[in-house]
């Protein structure tokens, strides 16, 4: 067997790469005429790839680095569990210390009766257990017919067969026969791009409206529950104004329909809190966890479920479950994550440090002659790349040919960004010091000169 180790030339291992690895959300056809980027190590809050090139990673892997890279904790950790139990599964009346010890702590620290965790190994997985849960939580209930679940455009839920659906991206429905029956999306809460005449706190009102509007039409007797992303992250970092969660909820509170908030990004810190839901005011059913649940280092998920659904959905037997349900090592990286986070008062740090100094900085960024609005919470973040200041929003280029550049000048500027279409977001790791804030800010600043001088040279600078 060929040995292939950090040490090989980029380009030998470009090509291995480019004949046998198909990415995600990627035209790999593409890709392999231009080469993959190759991450070779890490440490703290920054990427080495196989060039040397050191690179600040703004996006924290994908939103889910959030202690940072290198930590020895959490390796130890994983090799301990791995020479004691390295699997065990949790199906036929069974248990291990790992699972038990990470249910009961992320108990504690979910708000409400949220009192049952119900284990998967990543975001697309928990979202698959919600649909059936919820649907099967009614038809226990007597009320089989209740099995729509609604939710919304541009939300993203995952990309299994059943959270692809959830998920209301065009571009994943397109593809494969999605969505699954009895998935309704409504309009998104996105005042920038579509709030018209409105003012924010109108537009809320309006958005959350379609809610009620999508249970009327329907039938509450059809309606199990409601999903959303407390802020939308692959969507483009879309922070909803003030007036729209409270009237969700009021919603499904009167209408008595389950509500869900997808916390895979939002949950452990990124917020500013434990849980987004309780920066924004949510009183959910059920919450989605992944990700930050265990800093990226093993993949873990799972649905956090109110003490009134699990006791219901505990009557009968749940014919449900994934082999790496509560998978020990991941179980126990999990909650030695959850335990740096309090010995290291790392959302403290999020709201009292981090969040303050880097708004300062990005917020400044709304004087950048290519940049629309900016948005921040805890430390997640986006702004609009506009073709005008203070006018049109629209470049005449097609959507996302901005955002790419920009994307792709951040790499040259050894900062990741991510782009949304047209939309830049961030989401550091959620150790990130005021110093790292200064370089990452740094590079990106530079990256939007030198992307701005591009659009205006390739003549791209144009409204629609
Ligand atoms: N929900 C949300 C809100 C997400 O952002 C993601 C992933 N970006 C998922 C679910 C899916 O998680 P996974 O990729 O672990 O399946």
């Amino acid at each position: 067997m060929r040995q292939i180790t950090n040490h090989m030339p980029t380009a030998e291992l470009q090509a291995l790469d480019a004949a046998h690895h198909m990415h995600p959300f990627t035209t790999n056809a593409d890709l392999a005429k231009k080469g993959v980027r190759i991450i070779t190590r890490a440490e703290g809050v920054t990427l080495t790839d196989s060039e040397g090139q050191e690179i600040l990673d703004g996006m924290a892997g994908l939103w889910c680095v959030n202690l940072g890279y290198g930590r020895q904790e959490l390796a130890d950790v994983a090799a301990r569990q791995m020479m004691e139990l390295p699997f065990y599964n949790t199906f036929f009346q069974t248990s291990h210390v790992p699972a038990i010890a990470l249910a009961s702590r992320i108990a504690e620290l979910a708000p409400g009766d949220l009192n049952h965790v119900f284990f998967a190994g990543s975001g697309s997985e928990s979202n698959d257990t919600n649909i059936r849960m919820v649907r099967h939580y009614w038809a226990l209930k007597g009320k089989p017919s209740k099995t729509v679940i609604i939710s919304r455009k541009n939300g993203y839920h995952g990309s299994s067969v059943g959270s692809g659906s959830l998920g209301g991206m065009a571009g994943m429905h397109a593809q494969g026969g999605l969505p699954i029956p009895d998935i309704t999306h409504i309009d998104q809460p996105y005042w920038y791009k579509e709030g018209g005449d409105m003012s924010p706190e109108e537009f809320g009102l309006a958005r959350a409206r379609q809610l009620e509007e999508k249970i009327l039409e329907l039938g509450v007797d059809r309606v199990a529950a409601f999903i959303g992303e407390p802020i939308q992250g692959a969507g483009g970092v879309i922070i909803p104004p003030s007036t729209y969660w409270p009237e969700i909820q009021r919603i499904c509170d009167e209408y008595g329909i389950l509500l869900i908030a997808d916390e895979v990004i939002t949950g452990f810190g990124r917020t500013g809190n434990w849980f987004g839901s309780q920066t924004l005011g949510i009183r959910p059913h059920i919450m989605t966890i992944a990700k930050g649940l265990s800093s990226g280092y093993a993949p873990i998920g799972g649905s956090i479920v109110c003490d009134e659904v699990a006791n219901v959905i505990g009557a009968d037997e749940f014919n449900h479950g994934y082999t790496y349900s509560g998978h020990p090592v991941a179980a126990a990286v999990a909650l030695e994550t959850l335990r740096i986070m309090d010995e290291e008062k790392v959302i403290e740090h999020v709201r009292d440090v981090a969040h303050p100094y880097l708004a300062k900085r990005w917020h400044a960024l709304a004087d950048h002659p290519l940049v629309g609005e900016t948005c921040l919470i805890g430390l997640m973040g986006s702004l609009s790349l506009v073709p005008e200041k203070n006018g049109s929003k629209e470049f005449a280029a097609p959507e996302g040919t901005a955002g790419y550049i920009v994307r792709e000048q951040c790499f040259a500027n050894n900062v990741i960004m991510r782009h949304v279409g047209d939309r830049m977001i961030i989401a550091p790791p959620l150790v990130i010091t005021p110093e790292q804030i200064d370089v990452m800010m740094d590079r990106a600043t530079l990256a939007l000169d030198k992307a701005h001088a591009q659009l205006k040279a390739e003549g791209l600078m144009k409204a629609a």
